[in-house]
């Protein structure tokens, strides 16, 4: 009887409530990220001091959806160039602890930019810090764990009905950034190569139709600001976010990272164009806003797994011992930390543990969301074969420990391939099967999506 009561009310809440789109809740909450002291820098290897100062201030975000039946997910969003898979599983689990919610209902994305704090055991290899800076590091981290969790608790229990819609808009800043010389690929402007101008757009307004939050993505490194700036700063995308924030002062936007591995901001290296990007980009998402705009039916399903990828044989211990002499000194590091596993195990472990999530809203939209620096290749081929009305993509995504070159990439080699791998403290580049193993993974987890429906 109390099944029947509550499938009728199920029913009469469908039927009343859907046209209007009120039938989901959405809560969020923000919080600012910024370190309270100067720390080391993120994401270039070249700078050689902690930041000096504050140029934008970093948040991070969450928006909180529950469905008709009582189904959440949280979209946390940061301004970090990216997490490890131990830092956002500990977050996971106290989240699960204080609130139930399981892991596949947790997706933490990372804007990328190069201008915020450098977090412990990420890109050690990459960043020359002393002990004390190490220590400011690892303290910041530490803040930051207890910062994501309260915040989704916070948005969790901001719970309000909503109505959620979805459209499109497109913005051109983005170029391709691998340009093949007669030494092989090199980071620079292809104006030839393949690039994703797309920027898909999750609205969230009130019952009253006056918008919470609006969640938009774009595929593109978030990288205006290169390795001489020293002041915290959210890139294009933190620019876009405050835009958005400031149009529309009751909500909070939101900004999830794409397939944007192998692109650049163009043109790139001062503020003044992070701030010319990141307006453009808000400008997009406000014209989408007007619409059309395409209602969302309040359903939630929510996948999460890992796929064992392989890198290539590991190099020997000789090969290592030869690496110590280079005068590179990350090149040094990454050798010394191979062959202290080698003396500790014997062996390298030449396997990855890689998350893939999918979620699926109001059988509309599938939301993909990989982990690693996801180039474009990956975006196309998903929107290309999973069956969805609307695909949306995001990288970097729940652990940012590499780059994830496509099949072409690994054939073509360069930085994405290869070289950044030393900086991630890799063994060395990926098997060809990664992207078959990837999709192949993406594809089960849809199907299986799919069937639960
Ligand atoms: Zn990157």
């Amino acid at each position: 009887m109390e099944i029947l009561r509550r499938f009728t009310i199920t029913l009469l809440c469908l039927i009343v409530l859907t046209p209007l789109g009120l039938a989901w809740k959405a809560g969020t909450a923000k919080v600012v990220i910024t370190p309270e002291t100067p720390i080391w820098m993120a994401g270039y290897a070249a700078r050689d001091k902690p930041a000096q100062g504050t140029g934008q201030d970093l948040y991070a975000k969450a928006l909180a959806l529950e469905d008709i039946r009582g189904n959440r997910v949280v979209l946390i969003t940061t301004d970090l160039l990216g997490f490890s898979d131990e830092f956002i599983s500990g977050v996971a689990k106290r989240i699960a602890d204080s609130t139930g919610l399981s892991r596949d209902r947790l997706l933490f994305n990372a804007s990328h930019t190069h201008s915020g704090p450098a977090l412990a055991r990420v890109l050690d290899i990459a960043y020359l810090m002393s002990p004390e800076q190490k220590e400011a590091v690892a303290s910041y981290t530490l803040s930051l764990a207890d910062k994501l969790v309260s915040l989704v608790e916070t948005a969790l229990s901001d719970l309000q009905p909503c109505k959620v819609t979805h459209g499109y808009a497109t913005a051109s800043f983005a170029i391709n950034r691998r340009v093949e010389t007669s030494s092989g690929f090199v980071i620079g402007a292809n104006r030839a190569g393949p690039v994703d101008h797309s920027v898909p757009v999750l609205a969230i307004d009130s019952e009253r139709g006056s918008l919470r939050a609006v969640v938009f993505g774009y595929s593109c490194h978030n990288t205006t600001l290169q390795g001489s700036n020293y002041h915290y700063h959210g890139d294009y995308a933190g620019v876009a976010q405050e835009w958005l924030e400031k149009r529309y002062p009751d909500s909070i936007a939101l900004f999830v990272t794409g397939t944007g591995g192998d692109s650049n901001p163009y043109p790139r290296g001062t503020r003044e164009l992070a701030e010319e990007h990141g307006a453009s980009l808000g400008r997009a998402v406000a014209d989408a806003l007007t619409g059309p705009l395409y209602s969302i039916a309040p359903s939630i399903g929510a996948t999460f797994d890992t796929v064992d990828l392989e890198f290539k044989v590991p190099p020997s211990r000789s090969v290592l011992e030869k690496q110590l002499e280079d005068e590179n000194p990350h090149k040094r590091l990454h050798a010394k930390k191979f062959l202290a596993e080698l003396d500790a195990n014997g062996s390298i472990d030449s396997n990855y543990s890689y998350p893939v999530q999918i979620w699926n809203l109001g059988n509309a939209i599938t939301l993909v969301a990989l982990g690693g620096e996801v180039v474009g290749d990956y975006g196309f081929r998903i929107k290309r074969e999973i069956e969805a009305k609307s695909v949306w993509v995001a990288g970097y995504s729940n652990d940012v420990s590499c780059y994830i070159p496509s099949r072409r990439i690994l054939r073509e080699g360069g930085y994405e391939a290869e070289e950044s791998m030393i900086y991630y403290g890799r063994p060395g580049s990926f098997q060809p099967t990664v992207e078959d193993r990837i999709m192949a993974k993406v594809h089960e987890l849809s199907a299986k999506l799919r069937e639960e429906e």
